[in-house]
Parts: C-alpha cells; sequence; structure tokens
C-alpha cells in the first residue's frame, strides 16, 4: 500500500467503523503513517469529549454548587476547649 493510499483512508475513515486490516498493516511497517494515525486518533478523542461536555445541562454546575453547599458546615470549629499550656514550677 502506498502511503497516499493510506493518507485518503485516514481522511475519509469513519471513527465507528473498525479499522480495517490492510490501513493497519501499513501504519505498523511505515513510521510516518504511524505517527499520523496516532495524532488523528487522538484529534478525533478530544473532538468526541469537546461535544460531549457541551451536551451537559447549563444548571448542572449551578447543582454542584449548591449541593457542595449544603455539605460545607457554615463554620468549622473543632476546637471547643481552650488548652492552654499550663506552665508548672516546680521546686522552690
Ligand atoms: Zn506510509
Amino acid at each position: 500500500m502506498e502511503c497516499k493510499t493510506f493518507h485518503h483512508w485516514l481522511r475519509t475513515r469513519d471513527g465507528n467503523k473498525q479499522d480495517s486490516p490492510e490501513e493497519m498493516a501499513h501504519q505498523k511497517d511505515c513510521s510516518d503513517c504511524q505517527q499520523l494515525y496516532t495524532l488523528d486518533t487522538r484529534a478525533e478523542q478530544g473532538v468526541a469529549l469537546a461535544f460531549a461536555s457541551h451536551e451537559l445541562p447549563r444548571d448542572l454546575a449551578a447543582k454542584i454548587d449548591r449541593c457542595l453547599d449544603l455539605e460545607r458546615p457554615p463554620s468549622q470549629q473543632f476546637f471547643t476547649g481552650d488548652k492552654g499550656n499550663a506552665a508548672k514550677n516546680s521546686g522552690g
């Protein structure tokens, strides 16, 4: 297979389809095409993630904020007693 053919396949491939064995065999032997394939795969995953995050409801952040607010105590007072340093002078 020529690199040209591989490049064409890479540009037109469908992310949902399984990679064809012929192209996989080429990118195994050709380091240039392997690099392109890795970059392209990462880019597609990045785009997919970006689109997924946009589908979240807009008020989700506010809801999470409120939940966190409820969990957080108004004031964090763990020390109720006052333990000072009792200096004892012995002897005399
Ligand atoms: Zn190649």
